[in-house]
């Protein structure tokens, strides 16, 4: 029998804004954009939900609710940073950390128990140490399987802690409402609800077969997560041995910024597939070729693996600054990632989105739609705007594949 701890921090990013600004603590703050630009919360303080902002409101309708709330685009370096603080603590008490998002871990502590007496110590012990050394409270649940563990760190918040003993799984689960199971979302719950079907224990009763005629594949896992276990992993993707991205250019361009802007446009599409396939890349390469066709390539080796273009940018960058030479104008740029590894410990949970990567989504795509998709962008991008014709679905590359 294995034993997990989940942990999640509260409001992650307008929490980081209130630990290095102290005179923030207790304001509504909200991440995301300034007020009235066009764009979404992407992280409201518990301050601020407590006043009807939720992930992925539009900036328009949060200054309408709060009129006096702090408004902050963002700042995602210093985030990275804070990220890279909290997988170090989490690291500092086992190995076996299992990455979900920048503020979200799954730690496999099994045995861990000799150590440090029971699982509320040790779990005491990892949320002080987060309060303590980054200004951040959690929340955090423990139990027999990933998916139990990480429902039950969403039941009390903020703050919370949540020990489900062995043995307990299905009666812990049964009183809660369905969509707390990982991949429910607002549709598949009111398709259930319209049958009847409002816990988790109501779905306890319903045979695997018929769960699968109505799913599909995602059947037997939410059969599976009902009564507490981890589901099969039942996409397989292991085919995919790389994913690359790249595009000619109308102009040749000389200018560094504007290169590098298209590296990491074409690094953000490439990093999204290999997230919705569960890779994460082992190795880098980027291309470009110069106006008199002299093609130039370099690669590097990413330690650990990642999926995150955050990361893989800083390689980019380096690698450019070296690699370009020359004074030419450059007419094709392109980003391969490839020597993929299986991200196998969080592939069910990710893949499942959860009501908050839900609600974000449909915050992006609601401005997206209303306003196009360079509506929500990255200020790295910034310097591509002025060059493209701005499409609904995105920049206007040459390539017609990469507007996707
Ligand atoms: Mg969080």
């Amino acid at each position: 029998m294995a034993d997990f701890l989940y942990i999640d921090v509260d409001a992650f990013l307008a929490s980081i804004e209130q630990s290095i600004n102290r005179s923030l603590v207790g304001r509504p703050v909200m991440v995301g954009g300034l007020k009235n630009e066009r764009g979404i919360v992407y992280c409201p303080s518990y301050e601020a939900r407590a006043r009807g902002v939720r992930m992925g409101t539009s900036l328009f309708e949060a200054a309408k609710l709060i009129p006096d709330g702090v408004f902050l685009k963002g700042d995602s370096f210093t985030y990275d940073r804070y990220s890279q603080r909290l997988m170090n603590i989490l690291r500092d008490h086992t190995p076996r950390v299992d990455q979900i998002s920048p503020d979200e871990a799954c730690l496999e502590i099994t045995g861990l128990e000799r150590q440090f007496s029971d699982w509320n110590t040790l779990a005491q012990k990892i949320k002080t140490k987060v309060r303590t050394e980054l200004y951040l409270s959690t929340s955090v649940g423990v139990a027999s399987s990933r998916v139990v563990a990480k429902i039950a760190s969403e039941i009390v918040k903020p703050d919370n802690l949540t020990i489900v003993p062995p043995g307990e799984e299905k009666d812990f689960l049964a009183p809660l409402p369905v969509e707390k199971i990982p991949g429910i979302g607002r549709v598949n719950k009111r398709l259930l609800n319209e049958m009847g079907i409002k816990t988790i224990g109501d779905l306890q009763t319903i045979p695997e077969e018929y769960l699968t005629t109505l799913f599909g594949r995602n059947g037997h896992k939410f059969a599976a997560y009902a009564i507490g276990r981890d589901g099969p992993l039942i996409r397989d993707f292991s085919a995919v041995r790389s994913v690359n991205r790249e595009t000619g250019l109308a102009n040749d361009l000389t200018d560094r910024s504007l290169l590098l802007g298209h590296f990491y446009y074409l690094l953000e599409r490439a990093c999204r597939r290999l997230r919705q396939i569960q890779k994460k890349a082992a190795r880098l390469t980027i291309k470009f070729q110069y106006c008199d066709f002299e093609r130039i390539e370099g690669r590097a080796t990413i330690k650990p693996a990642s999926w995150d273009e955050k990361i893989l940018y800083r390689q980019i960058k380096h690698m450019f600054d070296t690699l370009h030479r020359r004074r030419r104008g450059i007419r094709f740029v392109g980003v391969a990632l490839s020597n993929l590894k299986s991200s196998l410990y969080s592939q069910s949970l990710i893949l499942d989105q959860t009501e908050k990567n839900e609600r974000l989504l449909e915050g992006i795509d609601k401005i997206r739609g209303k306003f196009g998709f360079l509506a929500v962008g990255t200020g790295r991008t910034m310097a591509m705007n002025d060059l493209y014709r701005h499409k609904v679905t995105g920049y206007e590359l040459r390539t017609p594949g990469l507007s996707k």
